[in-house]
């Protein structure tokens, strides 16, 4: 475990609810919290009930009256003093990050501070954001005012217990929301010390709660009539249940799912660029990122740039340099994948089953990097979301055979392609049916301000999750039109 010192806790960690400004341990069936690195329990949470998610609307909803009045510099005075929190704090969060979702310490540092990014471009919108007012007729000023929808709600995965909440959390308080979160039952350790933080800064009670559990805490969330909009990220299956449920009660719902990321490797592309590049999409976080590469499209004679990719996954070892997997059924499962694509044809380039568990962590659940050459379109491996550290290469004669096998997925997350030729690069870009593209990129997250969102199985509803594109989920834009003074020249419009 040499540059991956994870503490673990010599104590079961407690993991609360926040109901209306206060921890509360609630009284709903308990669950406990593992850790992928050791299999051993962390921590143990509560599901919510439906009083406590009753109860815990009501108070948000009556903070929201005062909080959405609040002037957006207030606001993003407490975001400043949250920011210096997190930043002390990292370490501290990061740890708990990686004891409950398997990521290293690396991997969980960096999905702090990508939230933190997400945070300033919030922080940002005090100066940025100004609403526009002009005189449209003689007399008459139009004006738009962005204004807050009151209490929304945010439910998110296991594989980025504090990114994936910092994509929505900072932007939607800032924009004088009341943020009701309802963390993945398996890594809800996270939260507790987020809320902590946002308390610290100085949010007043009922801006932020926090409420544990699985589907029925999800679904009383969602069915609660003070609840104005629904953000969820996870797997395709629920976001679209998630989905369906909200807009059912005509609330506006915006859904990331899941991922079976391309990328096309043509044969003029930089061997240890495409080595790097791809080898780290998907073994980062294991695999278990919706941006992770899970096929890699061979176009030609790319051999010399598969070698460097089985290198440099060959260098990726399992408790230092990659994590783990997130549950033991999950190993199970992947194995499974595994041999079933060899039964369907594919041949085992790098076999990361049985390997060995990293000193003192027999009890974790663990993968290595894993390759399977000569997979078919069509089959298991080719097709669905395996969430591993597994890629799966498809042979294709030329670029247009690559790419309609990228359309042909029902995913559209990312898709990515590496190659010299910038003519090949942007056919990529202009067809690749993802809503993000990398060039020579192996996974393609847009930095702030540029916003999160894919297309196709991978998101239902309208906009995306972060940067400039998310406003307007967080928001509703009032039109104002305003006469002063009668008009003795005045027109239709006056
Ligand atoms: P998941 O869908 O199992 O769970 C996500 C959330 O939904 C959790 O909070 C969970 O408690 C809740 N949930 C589970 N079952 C539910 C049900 N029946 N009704 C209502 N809510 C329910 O996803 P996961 O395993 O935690 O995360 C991995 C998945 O998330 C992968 O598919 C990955 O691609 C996807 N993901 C997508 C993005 C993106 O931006 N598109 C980002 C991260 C993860």
């Amino acid at each position: 475990m040499s540059d991956n010192h994870i503490s673990f806790p010599t104590e079961v960690m407690s993991c609360p609810h926040l109901i209306g400004g206060e921890w509360s341990d609630g009284s709903g069936k308990e669950f406990d919290i593992f850790s992928p690195y050791n299999g051993a329990v962390v921590g143990r949470s509560k599901n919510a009930s439906s009083e406590e998610v009753s109860k815990a609307i009501y108070a948000a909803n009556l903070a929201s009256d005062t909080w959405k009045k609040t002037p957006l510099k207030e606001r993003t005075s407490i975001m400043f003093r949250f920011r210096e929190i997190l930043l002390r704090e990292i370490e501290t969060i990061s740890n708990t990050i990686s004891l409950e979702s398997g990521k290293t310490l690396n991997e969980s540092r960096a999905g702090v501070m990508k939230g933190v990014e997400v945070l300033e471009y919030a922080l940002s919108l005090q100066n940025l954001d100004s609403a526009a007012k002009m005189e449209v007729s003689r007399g008459v000023q139009c004006e738009y005012r962005r204004e807050a929808l009151g209490v929304v709600a945010s439910i998110t995965p296991f594989n980025f217990p504090a990114m994936v909440p910092m994509w929505t959390i900072p932007i939607a308080i800032t924009l004088g929301n009341c943020y009701v979160w309802k963390p993945s039952e398996k890594t809800p350790l996270t939260a507790t010390l987020i809320g902590q933080a946002l308390i610290e800064a100085g949010l007043p009670k009922g801006v932020l709660t926090i409420l544990n559990g699985g589907a029925d805490s999800v679904n009383a969330i969602v069915d609660h009539e003070d609840v104005k909009a629904v953000a969820f990220v996870g797997s395709s299956k629920i976001a679209k249940l998630v989905y369906t449920r909200a807009t059912s009660h005509g609330k506006r719902a915006l859904c990331l799912g899941g991922a079976k990321n391309h990328i096309i490797l043509l044969p003029d592309a930089e061997a240890e660029m495409a080595g790097v590049g791809i080898a780290d999409s998907f073994t980062g976080c294991a695999g278990q990122r919706c941006m992770a590469a899970s096929v890699l499209l061979a176009v030609g004679e790319v051999d010399s740039q598969i070698e460097a990719i089985k290198n440099r996954a060959l260098e990726t070892t399992v408790g230092n340099k990659m994590g783990a997997i997130i549950t033991k059924e999950q190993v199970e499962f992947l194995d499974k994948a595994i041999d079933e694509a060899v039964s369907e044809g594919a041949k085992i380039i790098l076999d990361g089953r049985n390997t060995k568990a990293p000193e003192g962590l027999d009890g974790g659940y663990w993968l290595a990097p894993t390759i399977l050459d000569h997979v078919k379109p069509g089959t298991t491996a080719a097709l669905t979301e395996l969430f591993g550290p597994v890629l799966s290469i498809i042979r294709a004669q030329n670029i247009s055979e690559a790419l309609e096998i990228e359309n042909s997925n029902e995913y559209g997350n990312a898709a990515s392609v590496f190659t010299n030729n910038g003519a090949m690069a942007e056919i990529v870009a202009k067809n690749a049916s993802a809503g993000m593209v990398g060039i020579n990129i192996g996974v393609p997250v847009p930095r702030e301000p540029f916003s999160f969102g894919g297309i196709n199985e991978s998101k239902f509803g309208y906009g995306d999750i972060t940067g400039s594109n998310s406003l307007n989920f967080w928001s509703d834009i009032k039109k104002v039109t305003t006469k002063w003074q009668m008009q003795n020249d005045h027109n239709w419009m006056s």
